[in-house]
């Protein structure tokens, strides 16, 4: 097994809205080891040499092209990283895993493909299958002799996946489940052998009584079960999308995936390791991409000169690095905090596949923000690359406009963004009443600050004093609405799940508070731990990013005032969201020409 990073003190998930981390623990990218640098290096190359060339052929979906593609990055041990050796897998650490789906970003379909199969096709599996089941499926898995698909959205239940109408009846002899029903957007399906399949247990003969929402593993080639064409998508075209039919399918009670009822613990915990990998992957598409909008400024004249000297071209270039770095930045250290729980489980003698399980469960929050952030972030890019590349950009010829629209399905699928967002809220909420995460203590010293004027936390000092002030005021302002929102919802007075505007504001000051304190604790230990680095870009990114988080979070504060506080106390709110958001004015334009002009000087994405 590779190293495994660890930190000294491991926040628990959502905890880092109500305390503070040290910057020295937190995993940066800038401390890759040697051996993830190899591992990184040989993906890249797969990518460049392997896919990349092949793209317009994937693209047309030629058959075969793309499992060939999945068998060859098993021959190179890529599909096992995530598994344990006693199955044939690799075992690598969390973090390198990471870098592994980041590195395939930039492939677009075949980055869709490994996702599936290697996440929510191979990972249900390993998390709920029974040894047997482990043994016969996830060997061949990790060398490709298999391929693997999820079948849990319908025509009629995509975000309310647990209303799916696919019926499964044990036969009387109660040797096998008969299902019937229709899946539909299925990744893989064109050539997968093994699908788990979602579907209501139902009938006269109920195993040990049991009904409900249930997981099957179905395998290719059973009588009854067809597919449909393949769908004509807006983008990944090269990925493999088909639904699925069932009629009277015949499935062993062996195939029976986890217990009967319990489905919707399958279907929402590998969806947590799937957002998670969704978001890394993003920010493989979105560096890569950055890069080529980076050259073209570079090579494009017009007026007589690059176009990457207009100030308003150097904006573009500087934001879609703020947007990458900070990305990256909370991608690692998303996965240094699952890797952590990972090994403090382990270390408590729970099983391989459940402190896994369990690990990426503890931080499903952060899992929904990476995945908002990383297609939030691949979007931004791929706009304005197109905007860099004016009509070239529009021109199919490049990359350019299949990255464009490849990306856009990031927002929709795992989990639309909107459904993430209230997921964010409602763990947090869920956390609170079980008492796992104290909003309460908090609470009263921000509301003891806000009406006696005495400060709560600690005081800053130092290079970053002004930074570290205005996350830890961030926090505050959130925790003076969450308390008050919570409060409301407790007496009756806001049925806070049917305002979703509000849950929205919310969880956007969150995923701030997240991205803030990620990018200020990165940019600390690089100023301490890497003094060769041009610290100058570092705290341009940082202070220009804060600069501009201090007024989204004003924008969404307000929002939430206006939206559920009573007339008469929304001035002192709105003065205690000012107090919190506070951050001195910072040259953004010159910032952004900096953080630019470097990166046009390197020629490509570097920071
Ligand atoms: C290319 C592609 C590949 C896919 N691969 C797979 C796969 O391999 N396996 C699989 O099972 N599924 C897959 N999906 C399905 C995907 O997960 C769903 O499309 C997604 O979950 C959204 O469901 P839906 O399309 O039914 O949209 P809907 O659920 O109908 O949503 C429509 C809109 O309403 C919003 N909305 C829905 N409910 C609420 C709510 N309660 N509150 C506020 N807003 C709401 C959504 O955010 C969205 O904006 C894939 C989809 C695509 C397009």
């Amino acid at each position: 097994m590779s190293p495994i990073t660890t930190t000294s003190k491991v926040l628990k998930g959502g905890a880092f809205l109500i305390e503070s981390s040290d910057f020295q623990d937190l995993f940066i990218p800038e401390d890759f080891n040697e051996e993830q640098l190899m591992v990184k290096q040989t993906v890249q190359s797969f990518v460049e040499q392997d896919i990349l060339p092949f793209t317009e052929r994937i693209e047309k979906l030629e058959e075969g092209l793309i499992p060939s593609k999945l068998n060859a990055f098993a021959e190179l041990g890529l599909l096992g990283t995530h598994m344990p050796e006693s199955l044939g897998g690799s075992d690598l650490d969390y973090i390198t895993n990471t870098l592994i789906g980041e590195e395939v970003g930039p492939s677009g379909s075949f980055s869709v493909s490994y996702n599936a199969h290697t996440g929510i096709g191979m990972l249900p599996i390993l998390y709920y299958g029974t040894e047997v089941q482990k043994q016969q499926y996830l060997p061949k898995l990790i060398t490709g002799e298999l391929k693997a698909s999820y079948c849990l959205t319908e025509p009629s239940s995509g975000s309310d996946a647990l209303a799916a109408k696919s019926t499964a009846m044990l036969n009387e002899a109660g040797t096998h489940f008969i299902l019937n029903g229709q899946k539909m957007w299925i990744t893989n399906a064109g050539f997968a052998d093994i699908f788990t399949v979602f579907a209501q247990v139902t009938g006269d003969h109920l195993p040990d009584g049991k009904s409900g929402f249930t997981g099957f593993l179905l395998e290719k080639g059973l009588e009854g079960f067809t597919l449909g064409a393949e769908e004509k998508k807006l983008g990944i075209k090269g990925s493999s999308t088909r639904q699925i039919f069932m009629e009277n399918v015949k499935v062993p009670v062996e195939n029976l995936l986890g217990e009967v009822g319990k489905g919707h613990l399958i279907a929402f915990n590998v969806l947590n390791t799937g957002r998670f990998k969704l978001g890394a992957s993003c920010l493989g598409g979105a560096k890569k991409v950055a890069s080529i909008a980076i050259q073209y400024a570079i090579e494009r004249e017009q007026f007589k000169k690059p176009i990457a000297s207009f100030g308003a071209i150097k904006y573009k270039i500087a934001e879609q690095a703020i947007r990458c770095f900070v990305t990256e930045t909370a991608v690692y250290r998303t996965a240094q905090l699952i890797q952590n729980a990972e090994n403090q489980f382990k270390n408590k003698g729970r099983a391989y596949a459940d402190s896994k399980l369990e690990a990426a469960e503890e931080y499903a929050l952060e899992c929904s923000m990476i995945k908002i952030v990383g297609s939030e972030s691949l979007d931004y890019v791929v706009d304005e690359t197109v905007q860099i590349f004016g009509g070239m950009g529009y021109s199919e010829e490049g990359n350019v406009a299949r990255a464009y629209r490849d990306s856009r399905i990031n927002r929709i699928f795992e989990g639309t963004n909107e459904i993430n967002r209230m997921v964010i809220l409602s763990t947090i909420l869920k956390s609170a009443m079980k008492g796992e995460l104290d909003l309460m203590t908090p609470g009263i010293a921000v509301q003891n600050e806000l009406m006696n004027g005495v400060a709560s936390g600690e005081a800053f000092y130092g290079s970053y004093a002004l930074e570290q002030q205005a996350v830890a005021n961030f926090k505050k302002a959130l925790i003076m609405l969450l308390g008050t929102a919570a409060q409301q919802a407790m007496g009756g007075q806001l049925d806070l799940k049917s305002e979703q505007e509000i849950l929205m504001n919310l969880s956007d000051i969150i995923i701030e508070i997240w991205n803030t304190e990620g990018l200020l604790m990165r940019v600390m230990k690089i100023a301490v731990q890497h003094p060769g680095r041009d610290i100058d870009i570092y705290n341009a990114i940082l202070r220009t990013y804060l600069h501009d988080a201090s007024s989204r979070v004003v924008k969404q504060g307000t929002d939430a005032i206006a939206s559920f506080i009573l007339p008469d106390l929304q001035p002192a709110f709105i003065t205690g969201l000012r107090k919190f958001t506070k951050y001195p004015l910072q040259n953004v334009k010159e910032n952004r020409r900096l953080i630019a002009d470097y990166l046009v000087k390197e020629g490509s994405y570097c920071i």
